[in-house]
Formats: C-alpha cells, sequence, structure tokens
C-alpha cells in the first residue's frame, strides 16, 4: 500500500509526506491560506460532519501542514502526527489531551525547564499533581505510580545531565498501571531513536531542534498511534490552537530531507569531540552517550542508533572559567537552543541561569561549571581547534588570576 513501507531511513527522509500535485510539482506547495472554500452549502456541511475528507480552516487542517505531520509520523514509526506551534505548545496539547483534575503524573526531573514550569504552574492549577523521578532509575518510578497515574512523561538523554532512561522497562511499568507513556524525542530526532518501538504511546519533539535543523523555525509535534487518540488530540489542538502555519510546516519538510545526513554527521563530530574532551586537563567531568564513561551507557546502546549531537561536561575553574570560555570561541556560537547545523554553546552559570544566584542554580542541578553544546555539522577538526584555542585562554588567565588546580 505504501511505497515506502519497504525502504531504510535514509530514503523515507527524502519521500515521506510527498504526494502528487498540481502541475507536476515535486515540492509540497505552500498553501497560506487561513481558509478554504466550499463548492456548495450540502458540500460545506459534509465537511463539518466529516462525511467527506477536505479542508475547512487552516486551525483544523492545512494541505502543507498535513504533509509534514504525516512524513514526521512515517519517521517515528507512528499512525498521525499533529504539527505545533512550538515544543511547548506540543506538551501542553499532550498534557491537556491525557489529564483531568484529579490525575497525577510521572516526569522525569531531568527534563526540558518549561516543562517542569508548565506542571509546575499551569497544570498544577488545574489540578494535576506531578512527581518528579529520576527515570534513568526504574525503582524510582515503580515508586512514584499511583493509583491516579496518567501519564509517565520521559525525556531521554535528559536535559541537562543527559541522563538515559530505558523506554522499554518504563512503558511494560507503566502500563501495568494503565498510565500512557509520553516521550520527548528531542535531543535524538526519529533517526537515533523510536520510542514507539520501545513500547511508548505517544512521542514529542520540538520541531525547532534537530528535526527542522536550520535553526530558521519554532515549532513542535506530537505522534500518536492510533486513529481514536490522533481524534481526540486534533480536538484538543484545535481548541487550544496552537497549531504551526504553514510555511513553517513546509520549511520542516524540506529540513527532513536531509535529517538522516545530519544526524550522522552530527554523531561523527560529537563523538571525535566527547573523546577529545575527555582528555583534555581542564575538563572535571563530561557526559555524552557514546562515551563507555556514560553512566547509562549499555541503555543507550540498546536504545539509540546513534549517540547524538548533544555534549555537558563540567569545566574546571568555576563560574570565571566558563564566561572566559564562552568569550573565547570563535565558531561556536554563544546562544540557547540546539540541533541547528551550526555549532552552539551554552554556560548556564554565566549566562541563561545567572540571576538566580548560584544556591538557587545549585538546587536546579547547575554547577558553576556546567557547559552545554550541540554540536553542529561543520568540519570537526575546525571544531576542536576552536575548543583547544578557548580552552587555552582559560588556562592562560587562570594561571594568572583563578585558583583552580589543574
Ligand atoms: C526546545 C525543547 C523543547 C521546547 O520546544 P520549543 O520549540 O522551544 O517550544 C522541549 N523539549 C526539549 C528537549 C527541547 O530541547
Amino acid at each position: 500500500m505504501n511505497k515506502l513501507s519497504k525502504t531504510n531511513f535514509q530514503t523515507k527522509c527524502v519521500h515521506s509526506g510527498i504526494d502528487e500535485y498540481e502541475y507536476g510539482s515535486v515540492v509540497p506547495p505552500i498553501y497560506q491560506t487561513s481558509t478554504f472554500k466550499f463548492k456548495s452549502a450540502q458540500h460545506g456541511a459534509s465537511l463539518f460532519a466529516g462525511e467527506q475528507k477536505g479542508y475547512i480552516y487552516t486551525r483544523m487542517l492545512n494541505p502543507t501542514i498535513e504533509a509534514m505531520e504525516n512524513a514526521i509520523a512515517e519517521l517515528e514509526g507512528g499512525h498521525k502526527a499533529l504539527g505545533c506551534g512550538s515544543g511547548m505548545a506540543a506538551v501542553h496539547t499532550i498534557f491537556a489531551a491525557l489529564t483531568q483534575a484529579g490525575d497525577h503524573v510521572v516526569c522525569s526531573a531531568a527534563v526540558y525547564g518549561p516543562t517542569t514550569t508548565l506542571l509546575n504552574t499551569i497544570m498544577k492549577k488545574f489540578g494535576v499533581e506531578t512527581t518528579f523521578v529520576n527515570t534513568a532509575n526504574l525503582d524510582e518510578v515503580k515508586k512514584a505510580i499511583k493509583p491516579n497515574t496518567k501519564v509517565v512523561y520521559v525525556e531521554t538523554p535528559g536535559n541537562p545531565t543527559l541522563c538515559i532512561s530505558d523506554l522499554e522497562e518504563i512503558s511494560k511499568i507503566a502500563h501495568q498501571h494503565n498510565a500512557k507513556v509520553v516521550v520527548d524525542n528531542t535531543f535524538m530526532s526519529p533517526a537515533l531513536q523510536n520510542p514507539i518501538a520501545f513500547g511508548a504511546d505517544i512521542v514529542m519533539h520540538s520541531l525547532t531542534k534537530f528535526l527542522n535543523g536550520h535553526a530558521d523555525v519554532v515549532g513542535g509535534i506530537i505522534v500518536v498511534k492510533d486513529e481514536l487518540t490522533y481524534q481526540h488530540f486534533r480536538k484538543t489542538l484545535n481548541q487550544l490552537g496552537g497549531v504551526i502555519d504553514p510555511f513553517n510546516s513546509f520549511l520542516v519538510h524540506r529540513g527532513l530531507k536531509t535529517l538522516a545526513i545530519r544526524m550522522e554527521r552530527h554523531c561523527e563530530n560529537a563523538q571525535k569531540i566527547a573523546e577529545w574532551l575527555e582528555k583534555h586537563p581542564l575538563i572535571e567531568s563530561i557526559r555524552y552517550p557514546g562515551l563507555k564513561s556514560h553512566p547509562q551507557f549499555e541503555i543507550g546502546q540498546k536504545q539509540h542508533k546513534g549517540s547524538g549531537g548533544m555534549i555537558t561536561m563540567e569545566l574546571r575553574g568555576g563560574i570565571e572559567a566558563g564566561r572566559i570560555m564562552m568569550n573565547s570561541v570563535k565558531l561556536f556560537q554563544l546562544a540557547v537552543s540546539l540541533g541547528g547545523v551550526e555549532s552552539l554553546i551554552q554556560h548556564p552559570a554565566s549566562m541563561t541561569h545567572f540571576s538566580m544566584g548560584k544556591e538557587a542554580r545549585l538546587a536546579g542541578g547547575i554547577t558553576d561549571g556546567l557547559v552545554r553544546i550541540s554540536v553542529g555539522i561543520e568540519n570537526v577538526y575546525d571544531l576542536i581547534a576552536d575548543l583547544e584555542q578557548a580552552l587555552k585562554k582559560v588556562e592562560d588567565a587562570h594561571l594568572k588570576e583563578i585558583d583552580v588546580h589543574v
């Protein structure tokens, strides 16, 4: 039935979600329209009644958005997908669809910051309670589940520690208690991890990151496994209104075509950089799923098709060392976000989380030396040379003024 069903992932990236178009267009046209004409009153009535398929209004469904959604559903091995205006719009839609007042959620402690905040503020305000646990520890997951637990929400590798949770085991535990397993697969992308294959019910991504891959779109996606769930989520998204627009969908769909090849390079580069950093005297510790020193290396090997482009490390020399490194890199750009073709670097203690103060930072697991890099697809030796000269500046400075013992 589906001409792609027997093809490999690289082929699916190029062809998924692509249909036959007017004028023989090879690329999905951008239907930059808010609304669609009915042929007659009867036609309008039958579309609204769901008796025949067609487009009504872009918040409800749009062909350009749908093409991108179908492509990602195919890549994740899901049934259908729902494009959202941002990753956070996707997260909100998921919790709005799956929970109600009196319900309970179990969530990874190492999770994207705004997801924690959403659960602790808005979802809490509407009567949904959350227990945050280290989902890399299965006993903690088992202990946290209550009779009213409806969702086990897992981000793996988790932010910012890159700890890896066993999706197959967590799915078994959650399903014994009739809870749905939702996985934030943003850090891996469907090229490197397919949570549905390990038993997850719902997969979400920030499209902003690896899926679009070019740092020029904000978007999110929810992938579901069956039609009933899809219909329920479509209604929820239509009511909340956090949809993506046709042009951004077009850009994401274009980005997908190079996903496989980009991810190969992200992994190759990150592995070399991680191995190089691990030996550097200014790096106290490093986390990368492709290093044997990673505490959940074995789970990663079972679950991942590659180790990804994200590295976190602990730099010696405190906040000032981090600041010098940030101000010395030339190719790595100082910016939040991740997953683009360009390498990015971030030092939460001196940048995004500076105003919190040290104590609050430490409570959130953000040490003064924590540096996160998103490795791009540039030449790896250029990237290593950039890190080398930046770390040299840290070393030179510490010899003069910083109290570090390398
Ligand atoms: C960026 C990100 C999100 C949120 O996505 P936005 O598109 O920024 O709303 C969610 N989860 C993870 C892991 C992310 O990196």
